[in-house]
């Protein structure tokens, strides 16, 4: 009998991060500037982010020491189980192995705490008071307002207002954890009532709220801004779950085929992906690298590669990245998470070198295959996350149609129990897919400043 899990003990935990920039032939381009267009210094950013990030931010080194007092807190619930998904196999009738890491197991449900823990850290051991973010459905807020418990700093969640109205549970569980959130666009920001004049019943975006929290954390010195995805070192935190499945899976006595993971700004994607891609940059190993989008949201199949902000209003630096333009919104019938304009620039810069596939996946696709994995498996996985289960059930059935044994590996960003609702519209038959179209992409792209030569 084969093992269903592979266990790590907490002396397995990775003492570093991999920096994929260091392997990369091609670097990102930098970061510019918004008001000179000229490549960002690091002492731009000083007001917004605690100095050690933007160490880590502009890095070229291949590992980055992770501190002991992080490692100490990643062992409430890390190294997380590798498992294999025997049941969704024997679903499918697939000869494929098909291998999942479950970050799902985190006190807070998903991948985000692997980034939260850190980053309130840097800015705790810089002397900073309090922090500000954002949120969507409310993951990355949640696992920061632990964080911040953690370490005695404040923290202020901007939260999307159609999330903040619809979605209340992720909401107290940031306030059970002591964190302020308000609704987004909020009159607290020039952002926020410039948004609000324009349009007073605007339900707010991502772009919105990170204007706002940006705002706030420039105006007050002893507050620092922070993201819990797209940016280099959230994404080089995050590599945390393509380490430690490394060793999982060479206890397996296996070596993975393709390796998925979901897409929002690319930080589970980039995590689970980049220690196993280094392989491939580095040896030569031949690799898939998939990553699993919304069909209403894709920024990588169908966006285009050029400098833009990653908020709406334009306060953040330009980043070289695919994106649908600052200004997308995703149509308001997508229930699936993954909203987010633009892509990291790191995998953007691989993207364009050939490195990654991307796969748009329409909402129905995705919540069928999260019920069938939650009939296989047991874990009812986040909206999210069901988009890479969609792409390894479409790898298993095409090994299968091959007769090849394939071995997959995709990442369990998290689970969905306070998601229901969005389970809740699917079971009911209310959803439906979107059909994004050219046009519709075209509106928020070509306005674009064309930088990229
Ligand atoms: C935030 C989130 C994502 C998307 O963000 P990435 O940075 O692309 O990983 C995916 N899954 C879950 C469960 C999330 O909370």
């Amino acid at each position: 009998m084969s093992a269903k899990k592979i266990l790590l003990g907490e002396k397995d935990i990775p003492t570093a991060w991999y920096n994929i920039v260091a392997d990369m032939q091609n670097k990102p381009l930098p970061p510019l500037n918004p008001q000179t267009k000229e490549p960002l210094k690091p002492e731009d950013l000083e007001p917004i982010f605690a100095k050690e990030l933007i160490h880590q931010e502009l890095s070229q080194e291949r590992w980055i020491e992770i501190p002991e007092e992080v490692r100490e807190l990643y062992k409430i619930w890390r190294p997380t189980p590798l498992v294999r998904a025997t049941g969704l196999e024997k679903a499918l009738d697939t000869p494929a192995h098909i291998y999942f890491k479950n970050e799902s197991v985190s006190p807070v449900g998903s991948h985000k705490l692997n980034s939260a823990l850190p980053q309130a850290f840097y800015n705790k051991k810089q002397g900073i008071k309090r922090l500000t973010t954002e949120t969507g459905a409310g993951q990355w807020g949640a696992a920061l307002s632990f964080a911040c418990s953690v370490f005695g700093l404040g923290l202020e969640v901007y939260m999307v207002k159609v999330s903040y109205n619809q979605k209340p549970y992720r909401r107290i569980m940031m306030q059970t954890w002591g964190a302020g959130v308000i609704s987004s666009p909020s009159t607290l920001t020039e952002a926020g009532r410039k948004i609000l004049a324009k349009d007073p019943n605007n339900s707010g975006s991502l772009g919105i709220a990170i204007s706002e929290a940006v705002e706030k954390a420039a105006a007050d010195p002893d507050a620092r801004y922070t993201l819990g995805s797209v940016l280099n070192h959230v994404i080089l935190h995050q590599t945390i779950i393509g380490l430690e499945s490394e060793k999982q899976m060479e206890i397996a006595g296996e070596y993975p085929d393709i390796v998925i993971g979901c897409f929002g700004g690319g930080s589970n994607f980039s995590g689970i992906a980049f220690p196993f891609l280094r392989h491939k940059l580095a040896a030569g190993k031949d690799i898939r690298i998939i990553a699993a989008e919304p069909a209403s949201c894709p920024k990588l199949s169908r966006g285009k590669f050029e400098y833009d902000y990653g908020d709406t209003v334009g306060l953040t630096p330009l980043l070289p990245m695919y994106t649908l333009g600052h200004d997308f919104q995703p149509a308001d019938i997508h229930a699936g998470g993954l909203r987010y304009h633009g892509a990291g620039t790191i995998v953007s810069q691989l993207h364009k070198d050939g490195y990654v596939e991307p796969v748009d996946i329409p909402q129905l696709e995705s919540f069928e295959a999260g019920q069938l994995f939650a009939n296989s498996e047991g874990i009812i996985p986040a909206p999210e996350s069901t988009h890479a289960i969609a792409v390894a059930i479409k790898e298993a059935l095409k090994a299968k149609e091959e007769g090849k044994q394939k071995n997959i590996l995709f990442s369990l960003s998290g689970h969905g129990l306070i998601d229901m609702a969005s389970y809740d519209q699917y079971l009911s038959g209310n959803m439906k897919n979107y059909q994004l179209t050219d046009e519709e992409i075209a509106k928020t792209v070509d306005s674009l400043e064309k930088i990229i030569k």
